[in-house]
Protein backbone atom coordinates (compact mmCIF):
# COMPACT_ATOMS: atom_id res chain seq x y z
CA UNK A 1 0.00 0.00 0.00
CA UNK A 2 1.48 3.35 -1.03
CA UNK A 3 1.89 5.32 2.13
CA UNK A 4 0.04 8.76 1.90
CA UNK A 5 0.92 11.64 4.83
CA UNK A 6 -0.99 14.89 4.71
CA UNK A 7 0.09 18.38 6.28
CA UNK A 8 -2.48 20.40 7.34
CA UNK A 9 -2.47 23.92 8.36
CA UNK A 10 -4.95 26.31 9.36
CA UNK A 11 -4.12 29.51 7.36
CA UNK A 12 -4.24 31.66 10.15
CA UNK A 13 -0.67 32.87 10.64
CA UNK A 14 3.24 32.51 8.66
CA UNK A 15 4.74 28.86 9.04
CA UNK A 16 5.96 28.26 12.19
CA UNK A 17 8.74 26.53 13.72
CA UNK A 18 6.54 23.81 15.05
CA UNK A 19 4.27 23.52 11.68
CA UNK A 20 7.38 23.41 10.19
CA UNK A 21 8.70 20.59 11.89
CA UNK A 22 5.62 18.97 11.40
CA UNK A 23 5.77 19.28 7.69
CA UNK A 24 9.20 18.23 7.15
CA UNK A 25 8.87 14.86 8.87
CA UNK A 26 5.65 13.87 7.02
CA UNK A 27 7.93 15.40 4.12
CA UNK A 28 10.63 12.53 5.39
CA UNK A 29 7.91 9.97 5.65
CA UNK A 30 6.43 9.67 2.27
CA UNK A 31 10.02 10.47 1.06
CA UNK A 32 11.74 7.55 2.58
CA UNK A 33 8.44 5.23 1.49
CA UNK A 34 8.30 6.60 -1.81
CA UNK A 35 4.66 7.71 -1.00
CA UNK A 36 2.93 10.80 -1.21
CA UNK A 37 2.74 14.23 0.14
CA UNK A 38 -0.32 15.98 0.58
CA UNK A 39 -0.37 19.60 1.65
CA UNK A 40 -4.79 20.36 3.01
CA UNK A 41 -5.30 23.60 3.71
CA UNK A 42 -7.71 23.91 7.01
CA UNK A 43 -9.26 27.01 6.28
CA UNK A 44 -12.55 26.66 8.13
CA UNK A 45 -11.98 29.36 10.88
CA UNK A 46 -13.21 31.89 8.47
CA UNK A 47 -12.43 35.26 10.28
CA UNK A 48 -8.64 34.11 11.31
CA UNK A 49 -7.84 32.72 7.76
CA UNK A 50 -6.71 34.08 4.65
CA UNK A 51 -5.36 33.55 1.27
CA UNK A 52 -2.12 35.36 2.15
CA UNK A 53 -1.59 33.29 4.67
CA UNK A 54 -2.01 29.82 2.86
CA UNK A 55 0.58 31.74 0.53
CA UNK A 56 3.33 32.25 2.61
CA UNK A 57 3.04 28.98 4.14
CA UNK A 58 3.29 27.33 0.70
CA UNK A 59 6.20 29.64 0.07
CA UNK A 60 7.65 28.34 3.61
CA UNK A 61 7.25 25.06 2.41
CA UNK A 62 8.97 25.55 -0.62
CA UNK A 63 12.18 27.40 0.70
CA UNK A 64 12.71 24.46 2.82
CA UNK A 65 12.15 22.38 0.27
CA UNK A 66 9.43 20.48 1.12
CA UNK A 67 7.31 20.28 -2.04
CA UNK A 68 3.88 18.22 -2.13
CA UNK A 69 3.20 15.92 -4.50
CA UNK A 70 -1.38 17.29 -4.01
CA UNK A 71 -2.37 19.80 -2.64
CA UNK A 72 -4.82 23.23 -3.54
CA UNK A 73 -2.21 24.50 -5.95
CA UNK A 74 -1.57 21.46 -7.93
CA UNK A 75 -4.91 19.36 -7.71
CA UNK A 76 -4.55 15.72 -7.24
CA UNK A 77 -7.51 13.03 -7.45
CA UNK A 78 -9.02 13.89 -3.96
CA UNK A 79 -9.12 17.54 -4.09
CA UNK A 80 -10.65 20.05 -3.16
CA UNK A 81 -7.59 20.01 -0.84
CA UNK A 82 -9.19 23.13 1.02
CA UNK A 83 -11.57 22.56 3.46
CA UNK A 84 -13.97 25.72 2.65
CA UNK A 85 -14.35 23.50 -0.64
CA UNK A 86 -15.42 20.44 1.06
CA UNK A 87 -18.45 21.72 3.00
CA UNK A 88 -21.15 19.47 1.06
CA UNK A 89 -19.03 16.07 2.06
CA UNK A 90 -19.31 17.10 5.59
CA UNK A 91 -22.98 17.78 5.52
CA UNK A 92 -23.77 14.61 3.57
CA UNK A 93 -21.84 12.63 6.10
CA UNK A 94 -23.01 13.88 8.79
CA UNK A 95 -26.87 13.07 7.43
CA UNK A 96 -25.54 9.55 7.19
CA UNK A 97 -24.86 9.60 11.34
CA UNK A 98 -28.37 11.45 11.44
CA UNK A 99 -30.03 8.99 9.70
CA UNK A 100 -28.69 6.21 11.77
CA UNK A 101 -29.46 7.71 14.85
CA UNK A 102 -25.78 8.58 15.75
CA UNK A 103 -26.43 11.99 15.62
CA UNK A 104 -28.74 14.57 16.35
CA UNK A 105 -29.37 18.08 14.73
CA UNK A 106 -29.41 20.73 17.50
CA UNK A 107 -31.18 23.80 16.14
CA UNK A 108 -28.93 24.47 12.91
CA UNK A 109 -26.06 22.28 14.29
CA UNK A 110 -25.34 18.16 13.84
CA UNK A 111 -24.14 16.86 16.90
CA UNK A 112 -22.56 13.23 17.52
CA UNK A 113 -24.17 11.19 20.38
CA UNK A 114 -21.19 9.78 22.80
CA UNK A 115 -22.16 6.32 24.08
CA UNK A 116 -20.60 5.04 27.37
CA UNK A 117 -17.96 2.41 27.46
CA UNK A 118 -16.55 2.72 23.74
CA UNK A 119 -12.75 1.47 23.63
CA UNK A 120 -10.88 3.92 21.61
CA UNK A 121 -6.89 3.10 22.75
CA UNK A 122 -4.88 3.17 19.82
CA UNK A 123 -0.79 2.29 19.19
CA UNK A 124 0.99 5.43 18.54
CA UNK A 125 3.73 5.01 16.38
CA UNK A 126 5.94 7.26 18.77
CA UNK A 127 4.22 7.15 22.07
CA UNK A 128 3.29 3.54 22.05
CA UNK A 129 0.04 2.43 23.24
CA UNK A 130 -2.33 5.01 24.33
CA UNK A 131 -5.99 3.02 26.56
CA UNK A 132 -9.13 5.16 26.47
CA UNK A 133 -12.86 4.49 26.49
CA UNK A 134 -15.57 7.07 25.58
CA UNK A 135 -15.73 7.52 29.27
CA UNK A 136 -12.79 9.93 28.57
CA UNK A 137 -14.34 12.10 27.10
CA UNK A 138 -16.88 12.90 30.23
CA UNK A 139 -17.08 17.32 30.97
CA UNK A 140 -14.67 17.08 34.17
CA UNK A 141 -17.69 19.54 36.28
CA UNK A 142 -20.89 17.94 35.53
CA UNK A 143 -19.28 14.20 35.33
CA UNK A 144 -21.52 13.59 31.94
CA UNK A 145 -21.00 12.42 28.39
CA UNK A 146 -19.95 15.74 26.42
CA UNK A 147 -21.42 15.36 22.62
CA UNK A 148 -19.46 16.08 19.88
CA UNK A 149 -20.20 18.75 17.54
CA UNK A 150 -19.64 18.11 14.09
CA UNK A 151 -21.69 20.98 12.52
CA UNK A 152 -21.70 24.12 14.22
CA UNK A 153 -24.52 26.15 13.54
CA UNK A 154 -22.70 28.33 10.59
CA UNK A 155 -22.25 25.80 8.73
CA UNK A 156 -18.96 25.06 9.06
CA UNK A 157 -17.40 21.56 10.55
CA UNK A 158 -15.12 21.54 13.51
CA UNK A 159 -11.82 20.40 13.38
CA UNK A 160 -12.32 16.84 14.76
CA UNK A 161 -14.79 16.00 12.46
CA UNK A 162 -13.80 17.32 8.96
CA UNK A 163 -10.01 15.62 9.83
CA UNK A 164 -11.53 12.20 9.85
CA UNK A 165 -13.74 12.81 6.35
CA UNK A 166 -10.81 14.27 5.14
CA UNK A 167 -8.33 11.74 6.52
CA UNK A 168 -10.55 8.76 5.30
CA UNK A 169 -11.26 10.04 1.69
CA UNK A 170 -7.85 11.27 1.06
CA UNK A 171 -6.75 7.81 2.05
CA UNK A 172 -4.25 9.38 4.50
CA UNK A 173 -2.64 6.20 5.79
CA UNK A 174 -0.13 8.10 8.39
CA UNK A 175 -1.29 11.22 10.57
CA UNK A 176 1.86 12.28 11.50
CA UNK A 177 1.04 15.60 13.48
CA UNK A 178 2.32 17.39 17.16
CA UNK A 179 1.85 15.77 20.39
CA UNK A 180 -0.43 18.42 21.16
CA UNK A 181 -3.37 16.49 19.21
CA UNK A 182 -2.88 13.01 20.92
CA UNK A 183 -5.89 14.41 22.96
CA UNK A 184 -7.94 14.82 20.00
CA UNK A 185 -7.16 10.88 18.74
CA UNK A 186 -9.87 9.41 21.39
CA UNK A 187 -12.36 11.68 19.54
CA UNK A 188 -11.80 10.93 16.07
CA UNK A 189 -11.23 7.34 16.89
CA UNK A 190 -15.06 7.52 17.91
CA UNK A 191 -16.38 9.07 14.29
CA UNK A 192 -13.85 6.25 12.49
CA UNK A 193 -15.75 3.29 14.69
CA UNK A 194 -19.17 5.19 13.82
CA UNK A 195 -18.81 5.47 10.20
CA UNK A 196 -16.92 1.79 10.38
CA UNK A 197 -14.21 2.80 8.73
CA UNK A 198 -10.56 1.56 9.43
CA UNK A 199 -8.07 4.88 10.87
CA UNK A 200 -4.51 5.95 9.60
CA UNK A 201 -1.67 4.76 12.40
CA UNK A 202 -0.85 7.99 14.48
CA UNK A 203 2.70 9.48 14.96
CA UNK A 204 2.13 12.05 17.61
CA UNK A 205 5.70 14.27 17.13
CA UNK A 206 7.40 15.38 20.41
CA UNK A 207 6.86 19.27 21.37
CA UNK A 208 9.59 21.64 20.92
CA UNK A 209 10.38 23.82 24.00
CA UNK A 210 13.24 26.27 24.46
CA UNK A 211 16.20 26.32 26.02
CA UNK A 212 14.22 26.78 29.45
CA UNK A 213 11.72 24.04 28.53
CA UNK A 214 9.59 26.28 27.96
CA UNK A 215 6.81 25.83 24.86
CA UNK A 216 8.79 27.11 21.93
CA UNK A 217 7.09 31.15 21.96
CA UNK A 218 7.90 34.60 20.43
CA UNK A 219 9.56 34.99 23.82
CA UNK A 220 12.46 32.73 22.40
CA UNK A 221 13.59 34.94 19.29
CA UNK A 222 12.12 34.18 15.67
CA UNK A 223 9.72 31.90 15.21
CA UNK A 224 8.36 31.85 11.25
CA UNK A 225 10.37 30.13 9.21
CA UNK A 226 11.02 33.30 7.32
CA UNK A 227 12.93 34.66 9.99
CA UNK A 228 15.75 32.15 9.67
CA UNK A 229 15.56 33.21 6.13
CA UNK A 230 16.07 36.93 6.65
CA UNK A 231 18.73 36.40 8.94
CA UNK A 232 20.64 34.71 6.83
CA UNK A 233 20.01 30.62 7.71
CA UNK A 234 20.32 28.60 4.55
CA UNK A 235 17.69 26.30 3.81
CA UNK A 236 19.42 23.26 4.01
CA UNK A 237 21.01 24.44 7.69
CA UNK A 238 17.69 25.05 8.67
CA UNK A 239 16.51 22.02 7.32
CA UNK A 240 18.91 19.77 8.82
CA UNK A 241 18.11 21.44 12.32
CA UNK A 242 14.62 20.92 12.45
CA UNK A 243 15.10 17.26 11.40
CA UNK A 244 17.83 16.52 14.47
CA UNK A 245 14.58 17.74 16.39
CA UNK A 246 12.98 14.70 17.82
CA UNK A 247 14.73 12.10 15.71
CA UNK A 248 17.91 11.43 15.03
CA UNK A 249 19.77 10.36 11.79
CA UNK A 250 21.82 7.32 13.55
CA UNK A 251 25.63 6.64 12.87
CA UNK A 252 27.92 6.00 9.83
CA UNK A 253 29.88 3.26 9.36
CA UNK A 254 32.73 4.76 11.70
CA UNK A 255 30.52 5.16 14.56
CA UNK A 256 30.34 8.97 14.49
CA UNK A 257 26.89 10.53 15.23
CA UNK A 258 25.05 11.66 11.84
CA UNK A 259 24.42 15.61 12.61
CA UNK A 260 24.86 16.70 9.38
CA UNK A 261 23.37 15.50 6.22
CA UNK A 262 21.00 16.67 2.65
CA UNK A 263 17.78 16.53 2.23
CA UNK A 264 18.18 13.27 0.43
CA UNK A 265 20.31 11.53 2.78
CA UNK A 266 17.50 12.36 5.49
CA UNK A 267 14.83 11.27 3.76
CA UNK A 268 16.76 7.95 3.16
CA UNK A 269 17.48 7.41 6.95
CA UNK A 270 14.52 8.38 8.21
CA UNK A 271 12.33 5.85 10.72
CA UNK A 272 9.39 6.90 11.79
CA UNK A 273 9.83 4.15 15.07
CA UNK A 274 12.98 6.23 15.58
CA UNK A 275 11.37 9.72 16.42
CA UNK A 276 11.82 10.44 20.47
CA UNK A 277 8.66 10.93 23.03
CA UNK A 278 10.99 13.52 24.75
CA UNK A 279 10.46 17.05 24.21
CA UNK A 280 13.14 18.88 21.45
CA UNK A 281 14.72 21.45 22.74
CA UNK A 282 15.43 24.40 20.28
CA UNK A 283 19.10 25.35 20.75
CA UNK A 284 19.96 28.04 18.60
CA UNK A 285 23.73 27.73 18.97
CA UNK A 286 22.93 24.18 17.21
CA UNK A 287 21.36 25.64 14.57
CA UNK A 288 24.39 27.75 14.32
CA UNK A 289 26.94 24.84 14.14
CA UNK A 290 25.04 23.13 11.28
CA UNK A 291 24.56 26.07 9.44
CA UNK A 292 28.29 27.08 9.76
CA UNK A 293 28.87 23.42 8.99
CA UNK A 294 26.44 23.77 5.93
CA UNK A 295 28.41 27.28 4.44
CA UNK A 296 31.27 25.37 4.78
CA UNK A 297 30.69 22.48 2.51
CA UNK A 298 29.22 24.88 -0.57
CA UNK A 299 30.09 25.06 -3.78
CA UNK A 300 32.22 28.49 -4.11
CA UNK A 301 29.89 29.56 -6.96
CA UNK A 302 26.62 28.60 -4.81
CA UNK A 303 27.68 30.17 -1.56
CA UNK A 304 28.57 33.41 -3.45
CA UNK A 305 25.07 33.73 -4.84
CA UNK A 306 23.94 33.03 -1.35
CA UNK A 307 26.09 35.92 -0.07
CA UNK A 308 25.69 38.90 -2.24
CA UNK A 309 22.16 39.72 -1.47
CA UNK A 310 23.44 40.55 2.04
CA UNK A 311 26.75 42.48 0.87
CA UNK A 312 23.88 44.44 -2.08
CA UNK A 313 21.75 44.90 1.23
CA UNK A 314 25.20 46.27 3.10
CA UNK A 315 25.18 48.77 0.17
CA UNK A 316 28.23 47.36 -1.02
CA UNK A 317 29.73 47.40 -4.73
CA UNK A 318 29.41 43.88 -5.57
CA UNK A 319 28.37 44.33 -9.15
CA UNK A 320 31.99 46.02 -9.34
CA UNK A 321 33.65 43.10 -9.05
CA UNK A 322 34.15 39.62 -11.16
CA UNK A 323 32.66 36.74 -9.50
CA UNK A 324 36.19 35.08 -9.93
CA UNK A 325 37.57 37.55 -7.29
CA UNK A 326 34.78 37.40 -5.33
CA UNK A 327 34.13 33.32 -5.08
CA UNK A 328 38.02 33.62 -3.99
CA UNK A 329 37.42 35.59 -1.22
CA UNK A 330 34.38 33.69 0.24
CA UNK A 331 37.07 30.49 -0.23
CA UNK A 332 39.83 32.10 1.70
CA UNK A 333 37.53 33.38 4.23
CA UNK A 334 37.74 29.31 5.49
CA UNK A 335 35.08 28.60 7.61
CA UNK A 336 34.54 31.63 9.09
CA UNK A 337 30.33 32.79 9.64
CA UNK A 338 28.06 30.57 11.19
CA UNK A 339 25.17 32.58 8.69
CA UNK A 340 25.33 33.76 5.38
CA UNK A 341 24.31 37.19 6.98
CA UNK A 342 27.41 37.24 9.18
CA UNK A 343 30.20 35.70 6.44
CA UNK A 344 28.89 38.34 4.71
CA UNK A 345 29.60 41.21 7.11
CA UNK A 346 32.77 39.26 7.85
CA UNK A 347 34.23 39.43 4.24
CA UNK A 348 32.72 43.21 3.27
CA UNK A 349 36.07 44.40 2.94
CA UNK A 350 36.88 42.61 -0.07
CA UNK A 351 33.82 44.00 -1.77
CA UNK A 352 34.36 47.90 -0.68
CA UNK A 353 37.54 49.59 1.21
CA UNK A 354 33.86 51.78 2.85
CA UNK A 355 33.27 49.93 5.67
CA UNK A 356 36.91 49.76 6.64
CA UNK A 357 37.46 53.45 6.56
CA UNK A 358 34.00 53.23 8.97
CA UNK A 359 35.59 50.91 11.58
CA UNK A 360 38.97 52.14 11.78
CA UNK A 361 40.64 55.68 11.70
CA UNK A 362 44.58 54.70 12.73
CA UNK A 363 44.09 57.07 15.80
CA UNK A 364 46.19 54.43 18.28
CA UNK A 365 48.75 54.24 15.97
CA UNK A 366 51.76 56.32 18.13
CA UNK A 367 54.36 58.66 15.96
CA UNK A 368 57.07 56.20 16.67
CA UNK A 369 54.99 53.21 15.22
CA UNK A 370 54.04 55.44 12.30
CA UNK A 371 57.71 55.74 11.14
CA UNK A 372 58.71 52.49 11.45
CA UNK A 373 55.40 51.16 9.48
CA UNK A 374 55.97 53.49 6.89
CA UNK A 375 59.39 51.97 5.96
CA UNK A 376 57.52 48.88 6.24
CA UNK A 377 54.83 49.32 4.09
CA UNK A 378 57.15 51.09 1.76
CA UNK A 379 59.38 47.39 1.29
CA UNK A 380 56.40 45.44 1.18
CA UNK A 381 54.55 47.57 -1.82
CA UNK A 382 58.29 47.72 -3.80
CA UNK A 383 58.30 43.43 -3.29
CA UNK A 384 58.34 42.57 -7.42
CA UNK A 385 56.38 39.34 -6.90
CA UNK A 386 53.00 40.54 -5.32
CA UNK A 387 52.39 36.69 -3.98
CA UNK A 388 51.48 36.15 0.06
CA UNK A 389 54.61 33.89 0.37
CA UNK A 390 56.52 36.53 -1.07
CA UNK A 391 55.01 39.33 0.65
CA UNK A 392 55.30 37.37 4.18
CA UNK A 393 59.13 36.44 3.51
CA UNK A 394 59.62 40.43 2.98
CA UNK A 395 57.94 41.38 5.86
CA UNK A 396 59.56 38.81 8.20
CA UNK A 397 63.04 39.84 6.97
CA UNK A 398 62.14 43.40 7.42
CA UNK A 399 60.93 43.03 10.72
CA UNK A 400 63.94 40.81 11.95
CA UNK A 401 66.49 42.95 10.76
CA UNK A 402 65.02 46.26 12.96
CA UNK A 403 64.55 44.12 15.65
CA UNK A 404 60.81 45.05 15.30
CA UNK A 405 57.53 42.61 16.46
CA UNK A 406 55.65 41.08 13.45
CA UNK A 407 53.12 41.60 15.56
CA UNK A 408 53.12 45.37 15.64
CA UNK A 409 53.34 45.56 12.14
CA UNK A 410 51.09 42.83 10.45
CA UNK A 411 48.17 44.30 13.12
CA UNK A 412 48.26 47.15 11.94
CA UNK A 413 48.26 45.90 8.06
CA UNK A 414 45.21 44.14 9.17
CA UNK A 415 43.89 47.05 10.81
CA UNK A 416 44.06 49.10 7.12
CA UNK A 417 43.16 46.49 4.75
CA UNK A 418 39.82 45.13 6.71
CA UNK A 419 39.03 47.03 9.38
CA UNK A 420 38.57 44.19 11.50
CA UNK A 421 41.00 43.01 14.45
CA UNK A 422 40.72 38.91 13.04
CA UNK A 423 40.64 38.07 9.38
CA UNK A 424 42.28 35.45 7.40
CA UNK A 425 46.24 35.68 6.73
CA UNK A 426 46.48 38.72 5.87
CA UNK A 427 49.21 38.37 3.13
CA UNK A 428 46.59 36.08 2.06
CA UNK A 429 44.18 38.63 2.04
CA UNK A 430 46.89 41.46 0.56
CA UNK A 431 47.34 38.91 -2.38
CA UNK A 432 43.95 38.59 -3.61
CA UNK A 433 43.20 42.26 -2.89
CA UNK A 434 45.83 42.96 -5.32
CA UNK A 435 49.13 45.60 -5.17
CA UNK A 436 46.84 48.73 -5.98
CA UNK A 437 44.33 48.14 -4.09
CA UNK A 438 46.80 47.74 -0.70
CA UNK A 439 48.47 50.53 -1.85
CA UNK A 440 45.54 52.60 -2.22
CA UNK A 441 44.08 51.66 1.35
CA UNK A 442 47.26 52.71 2.66
CA UNK A 443 47.63 55.93 1.05
CA UNK A 444 44.57 56.46 2.75
CA UNK A 445 45.87 56.05 6.64
CA UNK A 446 49.36 58.01 5.15
CA UNK A 447 50.99 54.63 5.75
CA UNK A 448 52.62 55.44 2.55
CA UNK A 449 52.98 58.86 0.43
CA UNK A 450 50.56 58.87 -2.74
CA UNK A 451 51.99 58.23 -5.60
N1 LIG B 1 -5.21 22.20 11.36
C1 LIG B 1 -4.70 21.41 12.44
C2 LIG B 1 -3.52 22.14 13.07
O1 LIG B 1 -2.99 23.02 12.44
C3 LIG B 1 -4.25 20.06 11.93
C4 LIG B 1 -4.03 19.04 12.98
C5 LIG B 1 -3.88 17.65 12.36
O2 LIG B 1 -2.85 17.46 11.71
O3 LIG B 1 -4.76 16.83 12.53
O4 LIG B 1 -3.17 21.91 14.20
Amino acid sequence: METRVRFAPSPTGALHIGGGHTALFNWLWARHTKGKFILRIEDTDRERSTQEYEETIMSGMRWLGLEWDEGPDRGGAFGPYRQSERLSMYRENAEKLVAEGKAYRDGEAIVFRVLPGVELSFDDVVYGRIETTSDGLRDRESGDLKDIVLIKSDGMPTYNYAVVIDDHFMEITHVIRGEDHISNTPKQLLLYGAFGWAPPFFAHLPMILGRDKKKLSKRHGATSVYEYRDMGYMPDSVFNFLANLGWSAGEDANGASREIFTRDEAAGFFELSRVTRKAAVFDPDKLNYISQEHLKRLDPVVRLDLIKPFWREAGLPVERHDNAYLADALTLMGGRGQTARELAGFSDYYVSFEPVKGRWNADEISDELRAGLKEFFSALLSEPEWSAEKLEARARAWVEAKGAKMKDYAMTLRFALTGMKVSPGIFEVSELLGRDEVRRRLEFYEFVPRL
